[in-house]
């Protein structure tokens, strides 16, 4: 069940405590986690409607078929049951137990064979003998189980009946999209990917952390717009990418949200461009976190970034993540499950967007109207009459005097921050301060440049 939130409960950017989002992270996670994700089918469309409780998700379908760039919208695959059963009628392998314990995409099958048979069909993890790993095979036509490396040592010789009870059939591919409105239409793209079954960190965290960004989103003040989609991973991106090339212009900035609830440290991928804005402010806020972060180049694998910014595209999109996908031991297996996520991690890479889109919010560029000297502070309250450099007060003294000297128009608050060393949001407040003074003027047009 979602919980449902009230809308004074929501804090602006950043603003709620830790641990105030943890507990509803977490009970999304556990109830999205029995849903069979995959690339297409009920799971995601299961999993959207859910989401629909919380935030008015549009949901979209891509028919069997279609044509996505140099691919194809695949068939949907659905499945209700599958077993091994062995000669006493036993289930030795169930579905109902762990969605896992079936290969994605999967064709139905129904026959008795030899265990000699069903053994190429078996994968387990002989380094993990208690997990069971997740298994796809997407645009080949196959079928196998998973099950943990215990119960395929435990298989006797003997007849097994095997049953997958699934549909490969013409349908449609399923994606969600959430697009609120700012007062500019320069647009920030969220993006995550919905394609898993029973697996937590990848990507359960991703899917209930941008869907509480996108609630806290929608009842905070707002320049940008924002655009979060929800897809299965890479044609699911591409589908979107085909429908809305007309609107591509408006992204200024983007970020993929994977693995954000394991315990490890804050890492960001930059986008292909590097330096772009949404690089700049992901790493300021690393700069300042709490505790160890990374930051890591782009590269064109891992997740949705790499076609959001293949050449034709090239959009300045980075992703967000804990520790990366592929390396942590329970990447795509059962042990990624709701014991591996902790209310706290998820909690603080809600934060951490929450920080990531305040600072790109406030990043603007501003017109010292007392360029020639400093002007008097103290006279306007601005400045401490006991001489303290350190602050302490609502404002203090040294992002003023950065926010004075370099507000000529050419440099925004970000470059500021960088500058002087000190977090965004202290220049941010300065600025404030100067602005209710009229010691400084906006000269930006809505980018961070005049
Ligand atoms: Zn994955």
């Amino acid at each position: 069940m979602v919980v449902e939130v009230k809308e004074a409960d929501i804090a602006p950017s950043g603003g709620a405590s830790p641990g105030e989002y943890g507990e509803r992270l977490m009970t999304l996670v556990r109830e999205l986690y029995p849903f069979c994700r995959s690339l297409t089918g009920d799971g995601v469309r299961q999993t959207l409607q859910a989401l629909r409780r919380l935030i008015p998700i549009e949901i979209h379908e891509v028919p069997t078929g279609t044509q996505i760039y140099d691919w194809r919208a695949p068939q949907e695959w659905n499945i209700r049951d599958a077993y091994v059963k062995n000669a006493a009628g036993e289930r030795v392998i169930d579905f109902k137990k762990s969605n896992l314990h079936v290969m994605g995409y999967s064709e139905p099958v129904h026959a008795r064979m030899s265990l000699q048979e069903l053994r190429p069909k078996l994968h387990s993890l002989p380094d993990h003998p208690d997990w069971i790993p997740f298994r796809t095979s997407y645009f080949r036509r196959d079928w196998a189980f998973s099950l943990t490396h215990r119960q395929l040592l435990a298989l006797e010789d003997g007849e097994y009946e095997v049953c997958i009870d699934s549909t490969l059939e013409d349908g449609s591919l399923t994606y969600g999209e959430l697009y609120i409105e700012g007062s500019q239409p320069d647009e920030v793209l969220i993006s995550t990917h919905v394609c898993h079954p029973s697996l937590c960190n990848d990507n359960l965290s991703g899917i209930v952390v941008a869907a509480y960004f996108a609630h806290i989103l929608r009842s905070t003040p707002r320049r940008y717009s924002y655009r979060f989609v929800f897809v299965p991973a890479q044609i699911g991106s591409l589908a979107w990418l085909s429908r809305n090339e007309g609107k591509l212009h408006n992204i200024k900035h983007g970020l993929v949200l994977v693995a954000l609830g394991d315990d490890g440290d804050l890492t960001y991928k930059r986008s292909r461009h590097a330096t772009a804005e949404i690089d700049r402010v992901v790493e300021h806020t690393l700069r300042h976190a709490e505790r160890a972060a990374r930051v890591m180049d782009f590269w064109p694998h891992g997740n949705d970034e790499r076609q959001y910014s293949s050449p034709g595209f090239n959009l300045p999109v980075g992703a967000i993540m804990r520790t990366p996908c592929g390396t942590f031991d329970q990447y795509h297996t059962s042990a990624d499950d709701p014991t591996f996520v902790t209310a706290a991690a998820l909690d603080r890479s809600l934060r951490w967007c929450n920080e990531i889109a305040a600072t790109l919010e406030g990043n603007r560029t501003y017109l010292n109207l007392n360029p020639k000297g400093e002007p008097q502070l103290g006279r306007r309250g601005l400045y401490r009459t006991t001489g303290d450099r350190t602050g302490g007060g609502k404002v203090k003294e040294m992002p003023i005097l950065w926010v004075l000297n370099l507000s000529d128009g050419e440099h925004s608050l970000l470059d500021i921050a960088e500058r002087s060393g000190l977090p965004f949001l202290e220049i941010r407040a300065a600025a404030d301060a100067l602005l209710e003074c009229n010691l400084l003027q906006l000269c930006d047009t809505g980018a961070a440049r005049c």
